[in-house]
């Protein structure tokens, strides 16, 4: 019996999580749930799962999740804050830790858990684009379990030979497949029109909202990218980009002789978090499985880097490496948030990402603390840029 951590449970990806578990009561068990706010959603989680402990943001959600529990006779033991978060992160009765928490407030309890030689599901991936080295340092480290939860590097995973060197050297490229999100095809003049649930409308994917507008930025491959290369050790150039509007082929590898594996599926967060709950072994996701003849033809295009700027920042931070791809994330991170708050167009994401980047980065991704301050400097520069943004 697997026994599971869920941070980030009551998101997109938690949810889906916890359907999986529920499919397979004799294999795994809830050991601790984690949301920031959403007190009510994880008061109905812990009524259904029962977790040793359960993690909310601060001493107030905490002492409504109290309530709701002890009115439900749930002996759930609820903590609040980061220390607490990392504390379920480490804690030796779980061994798998599901990181599921959205943006760079994943770092540290994902990181934790790499510490402590966990079975670590990777979908937050903003701890890798934030501090690679130290991440994959810490896993090899601490002979920590790593299997990448994001659609299009479970596929990659799925594709590449073992982990040697002789059959490594095979590869000749990393190709990251990506929908194009909502506006691939939209006249680029009205780009900067767009309202925040239209950005959110992916035709394929249900995702949480910050993610969503990722996706429609094509900020979100640009993060893949930087996460590709830290999980597969590849260079910028090894890695390719490539649309493929019906998001059906979720990666592939492409070797040296010709030969282009790729992983198929229906889009659903489930086959991957199944694949990463269950690896080695495959067990039922609760995914239909795919028609092919159903699905007509599978296209694919080059992406217009033009339309799609983001993802050549991410490029770009990606070859200046050090502090920048944290940089890239953090002025990302404050832009979408305002544009979700609307307070900035959706033109504006890409502008102030590629000011904040301008600007000198100093800094050492060598250490939590320098990451850490870049993040801090970049969140300080993209606020300033937002509000002349903002008056625009
Ligand atoms: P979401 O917004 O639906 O859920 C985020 C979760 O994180 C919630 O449980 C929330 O309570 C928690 N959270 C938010 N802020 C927090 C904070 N400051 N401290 C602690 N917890 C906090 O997001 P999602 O779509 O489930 O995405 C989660 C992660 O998975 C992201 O890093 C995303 O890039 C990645 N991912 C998601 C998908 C997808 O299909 N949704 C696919 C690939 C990768
Ligand atoms: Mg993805």
């Amino acid at each position: 019996m697997r026994r599971i951590t869920v941070l980030g449970a009551t998101g997109s990806i938690g949810e889906s999580t916890l359907d999986v578990v529920k499919r397979h009561p004799g294999r795994y068990a809830v050991h601790a749930l984690t949301a920031h706010r959403q007190v009510d959603k994880l008061a109905a989680l812990c009524r259904e799962f029962r977790p040793a402990h359960a993690v909310v943001g601060t001493a107030e959600a905490a002492g409504e999740l109290e309530a709701l529990l002890k009115a439900a006779g749930v002996k759930t033991e609820i903590g609040y804050g980061e220390a607490a978060l990392e504390a379920v992160a480490v804690d030796p009765a779980a061994d798998s830790v599901m990181a599921a928490i959205v943006g760079a407030a994943g770092l540290r309890p994902t990181l934790a858990a790499a510490r402590a030689g966990k079975r670590v599901l990777l979908a937050n991936k903003e701890a890798l684009v934030m501090s690679g080295r130290i991440f994959m340092d810490a896993v090899r480290e601490h002979g920590a379990t790593l299997l990448p939860i994001d659609s299009e590097h479970n596929a990659i995973f799925q594709c590449l030979p073992p982990e040697d060197p002789r059959y490594r050297a095979g590869v000749a490229k990393i190709v990251l497949t990506a929908s194009g999100g909502p506006f691939r095809t939209r006249d680029p003049a009205t780009l900067h029109d767009i309202s925040p649930d239209e950005a959110c409308a992916h035709p394929n994917w249900v995702m949480g909202r910050k993610i969503s507008v990722d996706s429609a930025t094509m900020m979100n491959k640009g993060l893949e990218v930087i996460e590709a290369h830290w999980l597969f050790a590849a260079p910028a150039d090894r890695i390719e980009v490539l649309i493929h509007p019906q998001s059906i082929v979720h990666s592939m590898v492409a070797y040296a002789d010709g030969s282009v594996l790729a992983q198929l599926g229906n889009p659903d967060m489930r086959t991957p978090i199944a694949y990463g709950l269950a690896y080695p072994e495959r067990t039922h996701a609760g995914v239909s499985p795919l028609d092919l003849a159903r699905a007509g033809a599978l296209t694919f295009e080059t992406p217009d880097l033009e339309r799609f700027p983001c993802l050549g920042l991410a490029f770009d931070a990606l070859r200046a490496g050090g502090v920048a791809p944290a940089i890239l994330n953090a002025a990302n991170e404050v832009a979408v948030e305002a544009f979700l708050q609307g307070r900035v167009r959706f033109t504006d994401i890409a502008r102030i990402v590629a000011g904040v980047l301008e600007q000198a980065s100093e800094g050492s991704a060598d250490t939590l603390d320098g990451v850490l301050a870049a993040d801090r400097d970049a969140r300080r520069r993209a606020g300033a840029l937002l509000d002349s943004a903002a008056s625009c």
